[in-house]
């Protein structure tokens, strides 16, 4: 989702505002989930959406990874992509063929067709000056990253210690790392690179990279307009408890698509926000598949609220509120009661959380959002990150203490809060008509714009 959605946006940018005609093309290993229906349900016609002939994963081992998974299908949906490209190709000019960052297999088929590709890079400009990098840091240091002696220091870069770098490069044996590194290998074949980035967030790096090659467009941030949904937005009725709640008093507490907690974490998670004494708004989801009893029954395994300590609900009931597996985020971030998002630091919901100027819990979980709270807590300054004990489980004083810095009326929520009032200021001053991201974004489209006539 974290890819789809902001690559759609894209699209929908393209087609109202530059009379682009889009084709957006999946591929699958299966049907499309509800939340991924609902973005594309709501396309508007003028995008054209084809949904590839899924691809069978069997023959990969359960543990591999996201990436890895990811890369494969695409490996796989290549010949499926080469006919439908054959007829775009056939009834349109093609301007530009926008790759998602593990889609760069797909580079052979734009040589073959002779039409320009691009890379449309979801997650930020340190994490793409890492990837950039990856290949002679590869070279130049045979070890984990979690074992370097000292943070990585990238050009422009914010300094990342090695254990916050992503989980999937820090075994060098991994599939998934070989993918990285294949993708990252092949990024400088693309014409340029679009990122979901803006220069409040990240002005140094994206210095440097704008000196090289490929060229770096940061158009950041693009955010969904409305919740993924619309249909189903408000069918646990968050928005009109919202309604009914004090000016920025509520917590949000949310991590994405793909964010499980174990179940011993979840109970603190719960314990933590009980004892804080806010009020909140959170997405429960089952515990890691991995850390439920597998002798229960599958209605069981499948309720998120099942696995809430006893009373739960009957106690928090007035001061918090619990959503099943997905929310309406968009409305909830927007919305005046809601005064922080404690957020597993997906790049969009951190972009999404900034746009909204609410600060922000860092609970990183998987792929980049270690990096991502790294630079959200010490360069950027619009977070508090809680500290794990020694077994990297979060307490629930640990829990309680940090939401309520956020959420109380203290000098460091306060700082945190001004910091990301000033960043929303910025993230709708660079969208507008002189905005240093509209004018990238308008850069790229007259050479597309070019590139059709
Ligand atoms: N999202 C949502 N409701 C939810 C969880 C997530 O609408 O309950 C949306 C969220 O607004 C964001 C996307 O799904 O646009 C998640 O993207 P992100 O990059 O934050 O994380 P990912 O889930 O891809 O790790």
């Amino acid at each position: 989702m974290g890819h789809l959605i902001p690559l759609t946006e894209l699209a929908k940018q393209l087609v109202h505002h530059h009379n682009f005609s889009i084709t957006l093309i999946l591929p699958t290993i299966g049907p499309p989930s509800m939340a991924m229906k609902s973005v594309l349900d709501r396309l508007p016609e003028t995008i054209t959406c084809i949904l590839l002939s899924p691809v069978n994963l069997d023959d990969q081992p359960k543990d591999a990874k996201g990436e890895t998974r990811i890369s494969i299908a695409m490996v796989r949906s290549l010949p499926y992509l080469r006919e439908e490209l054959k007829r775009v190709i056939s009834s349109k000019r093609v301007a530009a063929f926008v790759i998602d960052l593990f889609g760069t297999d797909a580079f052979d088929l734009a040589k073959e067709f002779g039409i320009r590709p691009y890379i449309f890079f979801p997650c930020n400009a340190n994490v793409l000056q890492l990837l950039l990098n990856l290949s002679s840091l590869h070279q130049s240091y045979s070890g984990a990253f979690k074992d370097l002696p000292q943070p990585l220091c990238l050009p422009g870069c914010v300094p990342i210690p090695g254990t916050e770098i992503l989980p999937p490069l820090q075994d060098k044996k991994d599939d998934a790392y070989m993918w990285i590194l294949h993708h990252a290998r092949r990024y400088s074949l693309a014409e340029g690179i679009l990122v979901n980035t803006f220069v409040d967030l990240e002005s140094s790096v994206l210095e440097v990279l704008q000196q090289g090659i490929p060229t770096i467009y940061p158009v950041g941030p693009i955010t969904s307009s409305s919740s993924i949904g619309k249909g189903f937005d408000d069918a646990s009725g968050c928005l009109q408890w919202l309604d009914n709640q004090p000016l920025e008093s509520v917590l949000y507490v949310s991590f994405g698509s793909f964010g499980f907690l174990s179940y011993e974490q979840m109970i603190e998670l719960a314990y933590g926000l009980e004892i804080s004494g806010q009020r909140f708004l959170w997405v429960v989801k089952c515990p890691a598949a991995a850390t439920i009893d597998a002798s229960l029954s599958k209605q069981m395994r499948t309720d998120p609220f099942h696995f809430l300590p006893d009373g739960y609900l009957n106690r928090i009931h007035g001061s918090g509120f619990l959503v099943p597996s997905w929310a309406p985020q968009i409305q909830i971030l927007n919305h005046g009661s809601t005064g922080g998002f404690l957020s597993h630091c997906g790049w969009n919901s951190t972009l999404e959380s900034i746009v909204c100027g609410k600060p922000m819990i860092t609970w990183p979980l998987y792929a980049e959002q270690r990096m991502n709270a790294v630079m959200l807590v010490e360069d950027i300054g619009v977070a508090v990150r809680p500290k794990p004990d020694e077994n990297g489980l979060i307490g629930r004083e640990e829990i309680s203490r940090v939401v309520k810095i956020l959420m109380g009326g203290g000098g460091e929520g306060k700082s945190l809060r001004d910091k990301t009032r000033q960043l929303k200021e910025g993230a709708a001053s660079v969208v507008s008509e002189d905005g240093s991201s509209n004018i990238s974004f308008l850069e790229v489209v007259d050479k597309w714009k070019q590139l059709s006539s």
